[in-house]
């Protein structure tokens, strides 16, 4: 989330900064020499930036310290106890709240329904339910350094608006500095497949990946780029839209205007709906069972689940779903080159989506790229948007040299 140029000693501080920082966090308890080793920073760099994350209390010291021989040496952790950083999920029906530690720890966490999409209803619903929370836990807003906010839809990250998120039905809404201005805490919000992109590097499987893609499979089909540390923007940070490439000129209609789109064939309602089609010849599934004998609503957990038991319509609708996800990632392997393609929502619950994305993409992607690539589920399951929250908060503070979160700073000049 770094507007620095790669050259100047922000970025440097930043990069350190952030190296550090999650050193720590990953490994407990460890001595500056053992970061040093780690890190490959020189050991002045070491004490520079500890001595700076200790002043801001981000970390603490545990441990002898005592210098005498035989003593052990000085230890660092991460300060589990000092501050908060409080994620907010928002999705068509549902919001979750969580409130972490800086180790990215979640102590407690909430979910509330609803049905509507009134914006002015789901901010009060975010507000009440971060009140209730920090009362229940007691924790004083002082010590929260920030509020991060997961929406499924586009987010103008310098104006700090939701221009257009189609399943919420909100256009051009000032998320951020509503919440800021109700809760009285800094408040950021991003889209959340770019925070799934970001979960996965901070505390998933792509912690070692270069370039890693995140691809969430939801309502829609959205994803977002790492690149090194940096989620990759694009110019008006809306990068990661990959669920609008056509893969079928003259394909089906897309919420976008467009045709043919990839999030036609592979979102949760296109699997839903291949569901659907399924049932009318397939009485003998357990999908036809609980839909239509029992008046169930059908989500695409059951249909992983029915497949995971050996039914064979649902086998068949989880492979057509991976045939058609491995063609869009078949497209982003030999267009990004990435190291490693990272798969959330409940369909990348399914082996059998993973062979068959592995298989398209071994057939159709180009050979370098394709034998580069790691194609995994995500293991962060569905605290994954959350998870992005929070790593967004810490990338964001780390990036600022001193004090609590201040969002005037992401704020176009
Ligand atoms: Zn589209």
């Amino acid at each position: 989330m770094t507007k620095t140029s790669k050259f100047d000693s922000a970025y440097l501080r930043r990069v350190n900064c952030v190296k550090t920082f999650c050193t720590i966090r990953e490994h407990g308890w460890i001595s500056r020499s053992e970061l040093a080793d780690i890190t490959g920073l020189s050991r002045a760099t070491v004490s520079e930036t500890v001595r700076e994350l200790l002043e801001r209390e981000f970390v603490r010291e545990v441990g002898s310290d005592n210098t005498q021989r035989g003593r052990p040496p000085v230890k660092l952790e991460v300060n589990p106890t000092r501050f908060y950083l409080i994620a907010v999920e928002i999705d068509v029906g549902w919001i979750v709240v969580a409130i972490t530690t800086l180790v990215g720890e979640i102590l407690v966490q909430r979910r509330e329904e609803f049905r509507t999409h009134d914006y002015d209803f789901v901010l009060n619903l975010c507000v009440s339910t971060v009140d209730r929370l920090l009362r229940q836990q007691s924790i004083h807003r002082d010590d929260v350094l920030g509020i991060g906010v997961a929406v499924p839809g586009q987010v103008d990250l310098n104006r700090r608006v939701v221009t257009f998120a189609p399943n919420l039905r909100w256009r051009d809404v000032s998320l951020a500095d509503d919440l800021e201005r109700d809760l009285n805490l800094p408040v950021l919000v991003s889209n959340e497949a770019m925070l799934g992109a970001m979960a996965e590097k901070w505390f998933g499987r792509g912690r070692d990946a270069g370039v890693l893609v995140y691809v969430s499979v939801k309502g829609g089909l959205g994803c977002g780029i790492v690149n090194d540390r940096s989620l990759f923007l694009g110019v008006s940070g809306s990068a990661g839209e990959l669920g609008h490439m056509s893969i079928d000129p003259k394909g089906p209609e897309c919420s976008c205007g467009s045709r043919g789109c990839w999030e036609v064939y592979s979102d949760e309602q296109a699997i839903l709906d291949r569901a659907f089609r399924a049932l009318r010849t397939s009485k003998d599934s357990l999908l036809f069972q609980w839909c239509i004998v029992e008046n169930r609503r059908l989500t695409v957990d059951d249909i992983v689940h029915a497949a995971n038991v050996g039914d064979q319509t649902a086998m068949e609708i989880v492979r057509e779903s991976g045939w058609y996800l491995g063609i869009g990632i078949a497209n982003i392997v030999n267009g990004l080159n990435p190291d490693m393609v990272i798969v959330g929502g409940c369909i990348a619950a399914s082996e059998i989506v993973f062979d068959e994305i592995n298989r398209v993409v071994q057939e159709r992607g180009l050979q370098i790229p394709a034998e580069k690539v790691s194609l995994v589920p995500t293991g962060l399951g569905d605290k994954v948007a959350l998870m992005g929250c929070i790593a967004l908060l810490l990338d964001t503070l780390l990036e600022q040299p001193e004090g609590r979160l201040n969002t005037d700073s992401v704020r176009e000049n």
